[in-house]
């Protein structure tokens, strides 16, 4: 029995989810007594997840996994737990995660929990502490399955250095498709992507036209962010449909939420609210968004916004 993780890589260089499932898949070990193994696509230093203690790391660098593909990913994290004899399979919360853990359960035919927040609160039967209701409330949920698959939120159990000794190998999958029937077409690079930025500045109506998202991207640049915005921006086509968070956007869950112009409507919240330090920047007192914020700033942001670029750039 071992306990399998997959850390996921962009660019052959690990994603910092990367190090946060290995360390959460150490702690699911030592609870199950057992080992962590971690699995790898294209990644180019797999020793660098023995510092959080994966004693095993699988290598896989076919060049037809070069691009994600959902099925053709899910099939190699399914052979690799197969092989390892894997009871636990752990991925991060990203969109690709999303897409890809169904069908590593359905394949292994295992429960599946995404949203998970903390090591089980116990293994016999084993439960886990979820998000649930946009991250309003937390459930216990027992996952009643020999194999279990857990899909971990980011930015909830931390990275934990564990160092030790470990060994790395190449691990031959066979592909599952002849034929490609999914394509990611689109692909984001030289920028902070929000699924793995630390800190996010979005952007919404109060801006009132995208000419104006100059300063946005100059702050986000100063702060080494994500750019994103309120649903309403990008429908309008101010911005690109994927910078949309909230409810029905993209999840956010960043160390550092910066709301510009941006009300605070409950649907934008339900996609935000897991994110560490949230502040915002509006002219009305009274906008909601400053009920769910840690620090506020009522004022405008065409005057905010350039006065915080120039301190942060004398910083
Ligand atoms: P507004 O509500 O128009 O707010 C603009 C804010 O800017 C105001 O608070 C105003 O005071 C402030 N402002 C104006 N001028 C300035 C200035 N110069 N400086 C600073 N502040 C200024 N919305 C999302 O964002 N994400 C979602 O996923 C989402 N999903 C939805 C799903 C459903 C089913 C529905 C019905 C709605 C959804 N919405 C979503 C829309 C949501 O209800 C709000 O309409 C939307 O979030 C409002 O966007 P906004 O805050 O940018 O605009």
């Amino acid at each position: 029995m071992s306990v399998l993780v997959f850390a996921d890589s962009t660019d052959g260089k690990f994603k910092k989810t990367a190090f946060e499932v290995v360390s959460y898949g150490k702690k699911v070990a030592e609870q199950l007594g057992s080992n962590v193994i971690a699995l790898t696509i294209k990644a180019n230093d797999a020793s660098e997840l023995y510092k959080y203690g994966a004693e095993k790391v699988l290598t896989v660098s076919n060049d037809a996994l070069n691009t994600f593909n959902a099925k053709e990913y899910a099939s190699v994290i399914s052979q690799a737990a197969t092989a390892q004899n894997a009871d636990v399979v752990i991925v991060d919360a990203s969109i690709d995660s999303l897409y890809l853990a169904p069908i590593v359960a359905v394949n292994l035919e295992a429960g599946y929990a995404s949203n998970v927040v903390d090591a089980p609160t116990s293994t016999s039967p084993f439960t886990v502490k979820r998000k649930a209701f946009s991250n309003k409330a937390f459930s216990n949920t027992v996952i009643a399955t020999d194999k279990k698959i857990i899909g971990l939120a980011k930015n909830s159990f931390g990275i934990h250095e564990n160092p030790v000794t470990g060994t790395s190998e190449s691990f031959e999958a066979t592909l599952a498709e002849s034929g490609v029937k999914s394509e990611k077409i689109e692909r984001v690079t030289g920028k902070v992507t929000i699924a793995d930025a630390d800190i996010v500045v979005s952007a919404g109506r109060g801006l009132k036209g995208p000419e104006n998202w100059g300063m946005i991207e100059e702050l986000a640049e100063v702060l080494g962010a994500a750019t994103a915005c309120s649903k309403p921006v990008s429908d309008l086509g101010w911005r690109p449909h994927g910078e949309h968070v909230g409810q029905t956007g993209k999840p956010v869950a960043a160390n550092l939420y910066i709301a510009i112009g941006i009300s605070g409507a409950i649907q934008h919240l339900a996609g935000i609210n897991a994110s560490k330090v949230k502040v915002v920047i509006n002219t009305d007192p009274e906008a909601p968004f400053f009920k769910a914020a840690d620090y506020g700033i009522v004022g405008d942001a065409f005057e905010v916004v350039p006065k915080l670029i120039e301190k942060l750039k004398a910083f």
